[in-house]
């Protein structure tokens, strides 16, 4: 794994071996995330536009040396990205834009974006040897970590607020995980579940604290440069679950810029900007508070018509 070269304390920007430490900045304890640091130098001689137009895999795998994994680990055999853009006229119309496109995740194998650093984390996990893969989850984590699990055979424990939807804790027994309903809210579970990973050693796979579960997530990013053809500039509104999500897929397109230095800084055009719900004052904030809207009144007329 020569092509990462640290992982990067975000509060004092200590460096650190990735063998040195496993999720967080041993100084600032589960507050010290810490972001993949790479060779983009090195990375730019093993992957290029034109390798990648030739790659005929379209899963996520074929962003492979720009993933914090080892060349030669295993991957699950699940089809894992490649998830179809769309126009949505319409809807653009609606909200008064020009052009909206929409990339169907729910093409995924258990049917959401977090597929995506499951896959990751199951080859973590397995590069260290892990008996078992926990994360804490109120569904489609929990979901995507157990359907990644299933089709390799791996252990896993998922602990689950109580309150979560009958319909998603069904879907993680169909799989086979072991699940741990929490009387309580998701912060309590993901408490509960960091305490059993320290305690029990088994591999932690909760976002916001395992360093490479956003490195899965931003392959969505890779995908729709390409998409693009890697120059129409566009907007990002991730339909988000959780906070950390929007900042992880803005960083993917910063990544190809550096990636390829004999490019202009960025792609003509506006470039790929990130937007969403909580920006103001800009198109995003526009874009975002439509679309929020848009939610409110879909929940209004779905309470109305029960
Ligand atoms: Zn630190």
């Amino acid at each position: 794994m020569d092509h990462v070269t640290s992982l990067k304390c975000l509060i004092c920007g200590a460096e650190y071996r990735p063998d040195e430490i496993e999720y967080v900045c041993p100084h600032h304890g589960d507050e010290g995330i810490v972001d993949v640091q790479y060779d983009y130098a090195l990375i730019g001689r093993r992957i290029s536009p034109r390798t990648l137009a030739a790659n005929p895999d379209s899963t996520i795998w074929r962003y492979r040396p720009l993933l914090p994994i080892r060349p030669d680990s295993p991957v699950p055999p699940l089809t894992v990205g490649g998830t179809p853009l769309y126009r949505a006229d319409r809807l653009a119309a609606g909200l008064g834009l020009k052009h909206l496109w929409v990339k169907d995740e729910g093409r995924e194998p258990s049917a959401s974006f977090k597929d995506r650093a499951s896959a990751i984390a199951v080859v973590k996990a397995q590069e260290r040897g892990a008996e078992i893969i926990t994360t804490s989850s109120t569904g489609n984590a929990g979901a995507a970590l157990s359907a990644l699990c299933a089709s390799v055979g791996q252990k896993n424990v998922i602990f689950v607020p109580e309150s979560a939807p009958p319909a998603k804790i069904t879907q993680l027994l169909v799989y086979g995980s072991t699940v741990i309903l929490v009387r309580g809210t998701y912060d309590d579970a993901f408490e509960l579940c960091a305490q059993a990973a320290k305690e029990f050693g088994w591999y932690n796979r909760n976002t916001g604290y395992n360093p490479y579960m956003t490195e899965g997530k931003k392959t969505a990013a890779y995908e729709i440069c390409e998409q693009f053809t890697m120059q129409v500039g566009a907007g990002l509104a991730p339909a988000r679950g959780r906070v950390q999500e929007p900042p992880l897929q803005w960083d993917a397109p910063d990544r190809s810029d550096r990636r390829h230095p004999q490019r202009p800084e960025r792609p003509a055009g506006p470039g790929l900007e990130h937007q969403d719900a909580e920006d103001h004052g800009c198109a995003g904030g526009r874009l975002g508070r439509a679309l929020r809207r848009m939610a409110h009144r879909h929940q209004r007329d779905g309470n109305e018509a029960h």
